[in-house]
């Protein structure tokens, strides 16, 4: 099954590594990068804010019946939502617009922000094909389980459900009530989690961030320093020292690279 994205404006976001992460983890759905739209113009609304019908005249010409098509943007979205969806689910808007603390509480990056946010619109736009067309409100609820359709308040709780990563048994069952086929929640959840695991370019951008992490990073190579040092003075262990120093320049390297690769922009 096909699934559009499109970038509206300038959301400074790895569009690539989201759909990468998408299409690696599941065979159900295929994501394809389709194009940019640069220019959104003024914003429509008091206080900076972008209407529904602004957004959707834009993706408009860069969507085609029964492809879900879904723009990725930084602008703030009517009523100040994460997610806009069009009358009939073919299209979402989704915003990275004050994503800063939802990501910075669940200790997840802006493309794992994203990522939740594609596999929320896709999920509600089974729920609506589905189920004879029920509105996505009929599927969300008001109190914080972690669950993916948690319609939280607060900013805080916003972010629990980023953390938790699951979807709660009574929204399977309604999904599952709605006749969404078993296979499509389960591809999700395969997504899910692949985002629960810990990667080394997180792991790295963990270490950066937490001066604890930082200071046993530095014990372990301090230790390592150490006993290259005593081997050196050691004729017999010098073949045994060149190659730990070897393995320790090719692991600082290739960590340099992973952390470049992943790192989320600040
Ligand atoms: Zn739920």
């Amino acid at each position: 099954m096909q699934i559009s994205i499109v970038k509206l404006g300038h959301p400074q976001v790895d569009i690539h590594r989201v759909i990468n992460i998408i299409n690696n983890n599941q065979n159900l759905y295929n994501l394809v990068y389709k194009t940019q739209v640069p220019n959104l113009g003024k914003s429509d609304l008091e206080g900076w804010l972008y209407s529904d019908e602004l957004l959707f005249s834009k993706l408009a010409p860069h969507m085609k019946s029964d492809v879900l098509t879904i723009g990725i943007t930084s602008v703030q979205l009517e009523d100040d939502w994460f997610i806009r969806p069009n009358d009939d689910r073919s299209g979402m808007i989704v915003t990275i617009y004050q994503a800063d603390s939802v990501i910075e509480k669940s200790k997840k990056d802006i493309e794992d922000f994203v990522i939740y946010k594609i596999i929320t619109c896709i999920l509600a736009s089974e729920f609506y094909k589905n189920s004879n067309k029920s509105p996505f409100e009929d599927l969300i609820h008001d109190d914080c389980r972690g669950c993916l359709f948690d319609f939280c308040p607060d900013k805080e709780s916003r972010a629990f459900g980023l953390s938790k990563l699951l979807i709660d048994d009574q929204c399977r069952g309604n999904l599952l009530n709605a006749n969404v086929p078993q296979e499509n929640i389960l591809a999700i959840e395969s997504v899910m989690q692949y985002m629960k695991k810990p990667s080394l370019g997180k792991s790295a951008y963990s270490v950066q961030q937490n001066p604890y992490l930082a200071g046993l990073f530095g014990i372990g190579i301090g230790i390592m320093v150490n006993t290259i040092a005593s081997y050196l003075f050691e004729a017999r262990n010098f073949l045994i020292s060149i190659i730990l120093i070897l393995l320790f320049t090719l692991g600082t390297i290739y960590g340099k690279f992973l952390y470049d690769k992943y790192q989320a922009p600040m």
